[in-house]
């Protein structure tokens, strides 16, 4: 395969299985785009529809086009992700996390039959990330959290989370229990344990995020750059929410992380380690040196892609014209709604 430029002019799209299903994929692929001010990425969801991924261009155009407003950190700690796996993969995830002490544990995995995975499997899960971060720092070590994607009804989460909460140690929070944000408001006010309740697609794709804050429906804000349409887009977010933010990303390449690191170092608080060692979930990234967490923390610098890694995660041609398509119609898009 002929390696391409330094760097190309036009889009490069890249494609790269994953190390484990993760949101149903196996799969991860997206577009960089190269402007004055650096590198970018174009990467959302293929479930997404254009006028909702519109706001993904506009967070890769701020990245090529504009650059990023100045860090006040130059290292921002991550979390490492355990998906939905048994408790010995989850054992293993952790300790070579490259030393992350928080763990995000995937909770409410939706089986084939369309019921969520009984508490026994969540609990075994968890007990093996405690019992991990145990070995790694000490007894109660590390913290703990647990992501459920919406999937829990109000009652299996004010069931589980106690449950959870007992076998962890004590969750540091549990983010987005159920789907709606009266459901999030609901667990939070009758929840049983002192868990703070985190909303992440509540926030992300939601026509008005501030619900959240008025209806009192969560402690903390999950914020990725693609979705909410760049990193000055979350900074101003983060200000009119007033609550602790954790800055977490949409399973980009380290192109696309590096606007999440930009943001995170950036926010006057940074309270939580943040969910951008995602990295790690990638088969094939599109740089030399990606972003991992080194001591549990990633560096905050710009990332430019290589010719050779980019060579190897070029996507096939019949996805490559399906990227370029995209990008064309979100382009037509952004344009119409100047
Ligand atoms: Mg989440």
């Amino acid at each position: 395969m002929p390696v391409p430029d330094a760097a190309p002019r036009s889009p490069a799209v890249w494609s790269t299985p994953l190390r484990s299903r993760f949101r149903g994929l196996d799969v991860r692929d997206g577009v960089l785009l190269r402007g004055e001010a650096g590198w970018g990425e174009l990467s959302p969801f293929w479930d997404y529809d254009d006028a909702e991924s519109a706001a993904w261009l506009r967070a890769a155009r701020e990245a090529a086009d504009v650059g990023w407003p100045a860090p006040v950190r130059d290292r921002v700690p991550v979390n490492v992700t355990v998906p939905a796996v048994g408790p010995e993969r989850a054992r293993e995830i952790v300790l070579r996390s490259g030393g992350c002490r928080t763990a995000k544990v995937k909770v409410a995995q939706r089986l084939a039959n369309g019921e969520v995975e009984p508490l026994d499997a969540e609990i075994d899960r968890v007990g093996a990330v405690r019992d991990a971060l145990d070995e790694l720092y000490g007894e109660g070590g590390g913290e703990v959290r647990v992501d459920a994607n919406g999937a829990w009804t109000v009652d299996e989460a004010l069931e589980r989370i106690p449950m959870l909460d007992f076998e962890s140690g004590g969750l540091e929070y549990v983010e987005q229990p159920c789907a709606t944000v009266e459901e999030l408001a609901e667990v939070r006010r009758r929840l049983t344990a002192d868990v703070p309740v985190a909303a992440d697609e509540s926030i992300r794709r939601a026509i008005d995020p501030l619900r959240v804050v008025r209806e009192e429906a969560a402690d903390v804000v999950v914020l990725k750059v693609q979705p909410l349409g760049g990193v000055r887009a979350c900074l101003d977010l983060a200000e009119q929410v007033g609550l602790p933010v954790v800055v977490s990303s949409a399973l980009e390449s380290s192109v696309g992380l590096a606007a999440g690191v930009a943001l995170a170092a950036a926010l006057p608080e940074l309270p939580y380690a943040c969910g951008l060692a995602t990295s790690q979930l990638l088969e094939r990234d599109v740089v030399a040196d990606p972003l991992l967490p080194v001591d549990g923390a990633l560096g905050v610098r710009r990332v430019e892609p290589d010719p050779v890694a980019l060579a190897a995660a070029a996507a096939p041609d019949g996805l490559r014209e399906r990227w370029l398509a995209r990008y064309d119609r979100l382009a037509a898009l952004l344009e119409e709604r100047r």
